[in-house]
């Protein structure tokens, strides 16, 4: 028998009993098997009986790269909807959704304070006051937007992830304005779908061009690198401290004989060449 027949039949073999198997636990069988292929196939024909304790010791790995699969898609979902809002507040820099994320930043800005301090003292009253007026202004802004609710089905290894979603009800297609009206709606959904990861306060106004962007890593903030080097340019503290700095540098003594050995070191190399 040649070793390519021999290994067709492993091969067999293991297909045999992975298919042996509970739907959904062939992938972690096989990642079992691929860490370690001798005790991983005894694990694996273990399983393929029936035995209890190793077909629960597959579920727990299959729901851990589940719940691993989940979060990373969840969070590449969100990028996707930061990045989505930016591109839109870009191009609507003066609209309501703009309003809406600055209430809510200034919201979550507010100070927690204890029940005692929102009844006895004045800062605690006073931010107790703002938080439910910038409430009541958010609220206000969200109820002119109308969504119904759905269902999505999402694909989940061998099953299905049944997902509550909200659809924009928008206006008849005769309603002028229609086009801007329905990226409105989409930006402000992007925005929602961005709170719970915390991904939409990377989306931010560059404070020197005035244009938004979505931040990749969360110190970034201005938009592009010419924005960073005219933000240091325009930072005439830095600038002046830095000429204060050089110019005591040179006024120092040590800095000051240094200077003066290697000015005499070149004036004779010259002279020696
Ligand atoms: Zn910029």
């Amino acid at each position: 028998m040649s070793a390519k027949n021999q290994n067709d039949r492993g091969l067999d073999g293991l297909a045999a009993l992975l298919r042996q198997l509970p739907p959904g636990l062939a992938a972690p069988a096989i990642e079992v098997l691929l860490d370690d292929p001798v005790s991983g196939t005894d694990f694996l024909r273990r399983a393929a009986k029936g035995e209890r304790k190793a077909i629960k010791a597959l579920e727990r790995k299959a729901e851990r790269s589940n719940h691993a699969i989940e979060t990373e898609r969840a969070q590449i979902e969100s990028e996707r909807h930061a990045s989505a809002l930016a591109d839109y507040l870009r191009q609507n820099p003066g609209g309501n959704v703009v309003r809406v994320m600055n209430l809510v930043r200034e919201l979550v800005n507010i100070p927690r304070h204890s029940g005692t301090e929102v009844l006895g003292d004045k800062t605690g009253k006073a931010n107790q006051t703002r938080m439910h007026d910038l409430q009541h202004e958010l609220y206000a802004l969200l109820s002119k937007y109308e969504f119904y609710p759905s269902i999505d089905l999402k694909p989940k290894s061998d099953s299905w992830l049944v997902m509550p979603t909200w659809r924009p009800l928008l206006l008849p297609l005769a309603w002028e304005g229609q086009m801007e009206r329905a990226a409105e709606y989409i930006a402000l959904a992007d925005f929602m779908s961005t709170i719970e990861s915390g991904e939409w306060e990377r989306v931010r106004k560059c404070p020197i061009c005035q244009k938004w962007f979505y931040a990749q890593s969360k110190k970034k903030l201005v938009c592009s690198n010419s924005c960073r080097f005219r933000k240091y340019q325009a930072n005439g503290v830095v600038r002046d401290k830095r000429r204060e700095y050089m110019r005591s540098y040179f006024r120092h003594p040590k800095v000051k004989t240094r200077l003066r050995l290697k000015r005499k070191a070149r004036s004779t190399g010259e002279k020696g060449v």
